[in-house]
């Protein structure tokens, strides 16, 4: 004993971005500074007493494998014609969301010519972010979740 093995820390899940994986505490990401302790990941500091471990967090985990759990598409004239009242919409969910769940973040924006694809860390935001788009400016929602993978596409869009 005393030995951690690697990767293997709790049994609860094989998939490596599981956000209920357990870690020894306290433990900080190397990433961004997000620690564990008592059960979570929480926005922290190590006192000068401790001896931390360090580790990704899941969040930062799933950005450097660029491997989300969800996938938001926006796309149509409406978008095209209100993109920054949108992405300003965004980016509040994103806020409103890290304040309770540093784990649920933006992993990247990508704009192609006539829509945008953003990735999220987690299913629950991406969710998030299609549901206030539609609420404030209507438009067509559709959510559609993998069988076996876990990850949500989110479309939404808008043409007049
Ligand atoms: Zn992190």
């Amino acid at each position: 004993m005393g030995e951690e093995r690697r990767g293997d820390v709790g049994h609860e899940s094989k998939n490596p971005y599981y956000e209920g994986k357990k870690y020894k505490e306290p433990t900080y990401c190397t990433n961004c500074d997000l620690v564990y302790r008592e059960g979570r990941w929480i926005e922290g500091s190590i006192s000068s007493e401790e001896d931390p471990h360090e580790a990704l967090c899941p969040a930062c985990r799933r950005k450097r494998d660029r491997n989300p759990e969800g996938l938001v598409y926006l796309s149509g004239n409406y978008f095209q014609e209100h993109k920054k009242e949108i992405l300003q919409l965004v980016k509040n969910d994103e806020e409103k969301a890290k304040q309770t769940r540093p784990l649920q973040r933006l992993m990247w924006a990508d704009e192609e010519s006539n829509s945008m694809e953003l990735a999220t860390t987690n299913e629950h935001l991406a969710r998030r972010i299609g549901k206030s788009i539609a609420r404030a400016h209507d438009g067509d929602l559709d959510i559609k979740s993998g069988h076996n993978e876990r990850l949500v596409r989110v479309y939404w869009t808008r043409e007049d």
